[in-house]
């Protein structure tokens, strides 16, 4: 039996908790500093989706979101998406169709998933509760809400592409 292993790339406004998704879903670990990358290409982690064993590698920019000529070259080949967005950022929210768009104009329709991340600080929220509702409506993707600082729906959103991955 293949082993099912699916590039995910983990798109967004700088700052919204990429590199920190990616770290606490492979290592389990969570930092308040900010860093600018995790130091290699992706990470990977094993999950099981209807019993049998899918490889997640998780692919994180360098912090070099601007650089069309860098995304490229890391979207390339990717199967499934996480786009991110930050509770307290509203350029992070407003650029998702941004982020969206560059990634099918390199890789098509792939799974896709929007996350709302740093829920822990909803009493700092910058966007309404219905306007992401509405997005994720529009963008035709499911909507979670995540912390990653509490590990709130990490896993969640890694299992739902998978899941998603598989049934294509
Ligand atoms: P990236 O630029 O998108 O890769 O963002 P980072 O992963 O470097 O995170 C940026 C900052 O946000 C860091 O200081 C993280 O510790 C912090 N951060 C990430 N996720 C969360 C979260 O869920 N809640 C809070 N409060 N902070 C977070
Ligand atoms: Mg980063």
């Amino acid at each position: 039996e293949m082993e099912v292993a699916v590039k995910v790339v983990i798109v967004g406004n700088g700052a919204v908790g990429k590199s920190s998704m990616i770290q606490r879903y492979c290592r389990g670990t969570f930092t308040r500093e900010y860093k600018k990358t995790i130091g290699v290409d992706f990470l990977e982690r094993m999950l099981e989706v209807y019993d049998d064993p899918v490889r997640l590698m998780l692919w994180d920019t360098a912090g070099q979101e601007e650089f069309d000529a860098i995304t490229k070259a890391y979207y390339r080949g990717a199967q499934a998406c996480v786009l991110t967005f930050s509770t307290v950022d509203r350029a992070s929210f407003q650029a998702v169709r941004h982020w969206k768009k560059k990634v099918e104009d390199e890789c098509g329709t792939i799974p896709m998933v929007l996350v709302q991340n740093k829920i822990d600080l909803i009493d700092r929220a910058a966007i309404d509760a219905e306007e992401a509702e509405a997005l994720a409506r529009e963008l035709k993707v499911r909507l979670y809400r995540s912390s990653v600082k509490e590990d709130l729906n990490v896993s969640q959103v890694f299992t739902y592409l998978a899941e998603r991955y598989l049934a294509e």
